[in-house]
């Protein structure tokens, strides 16, 4: 990641683009907006002092976000103890309906308190904060795969009602913005209603999120390539569950990227 540094000492964390006339006019909006409302670093809390280019955290902040550095499972992308090892536990034992993917950090303390601010705690503008990470870490292995569309993980209704967002979706959006790839978020649904995952035994599990998903064709036509988005990749299960009803839908590759992956069990 590339930092901006402002000249007289701000160290927001900036993307480094050229800027075009919106985003200027929005950089007046936050530089009003930060003086009314001082926003803070979502990691250390602490004021972020005058906005620029939408950085939204300390770059000594972002430094202390874990990245899932190699050795990496080569399908799941989880973190490998040993080098001599291809796949995790988990892959090495277990097909699964997706191609391959990553996730950007490994899902700990500070990951985790930083996505539950986004989802919880009313922080949805850290969504351009965390696609643009996306874009910078991951975005030649995106260019690579070529999806023809990158659809987010969803939501339930209800879900979808009580938080009032998709938090993969905002992600998905503005992370195709970046990449001029199209997002589409009608391409699956979540048809039943999960029963909280914590109340079941693992079998149940399994079973609860496999009814879960089932993917719209009408939205998947001439797509071959996916790439799913999602905030965090534990099991893998949903990622699974996801792929396998793409694959039934469209016969489409799929490929994943979450913002955090958790350690291979
Ligand atoms: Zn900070
Ligand atoms: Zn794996």
């Amino acid at each position: 990641m590339q930092y901006n540094e402002r000249p007289g000492g701000s160290d927001r964390y900036v993307p480094q683009k050229q800027q075009n006339f919106s985003e200027k006019i929005l950089d007046k909006f936050y530089m009003l907006s930060d003086i009314l409302y001082p926003p803070v670093c979502p990691v250390c809390k602490r004021p972020l002092l005058f906005r620029q280019g939408g950085g939204l955290i300390h770059p000594s902040c972002y430094a202390r976000l874990h990245k899932a550095v190699p050795p990496l499972c080569m399908k799941c992308g989880k973190p490998l103890k040993d080098a001599r090892q291809e796949y995790c536990y988990d892959c090495s034992r277990h097909r699964h309906s997706f191609e391959s993917g990553h996730g950007l950090w490994v899902y700990d303390k500070i990951s985790s308190e930083i996505v539950f601010l986004y989802k919880y705690g009313g922080k949805r503008e850290l969504s351009v904060f965390f696609a643009s990470a996306l874009a910078q870490e991951y975005g030649a292995w995106i260019r690579q795969i070529h999806p023809d569309i990158l659809v987010p993980v969803p939501l339930s209704r209800e879900k979808m009602r009580s938080r009032g967002f998709n938090q993969a979706e905002l992600i998905a959006r503005r992370l195709g913005d970046e990449m001029g790839i199209e997002c589409e978020s009608r391409a699956l649904v979540r048809v039943k209603s999960t029963i909280p995952q914590k109340s079941l035994d693992p079998g149940k599990r399994q079973e609860n999120i496999r009814k879960a998903f089932s993917a719209d064709p009408a939205y998947l036509k001439g797509v071959k390539r996916v790439l799913l988005i999602d905030d965090i990749y534990t099991t893998g299960a949903t990622i699974q569950y996801c792929s396998r009803a793409l694959r039934a839908a469209a016969g489409a590759r799929v490929w994943f990227l979450t913002l955090c992956i958790g350690a291979p069990f």
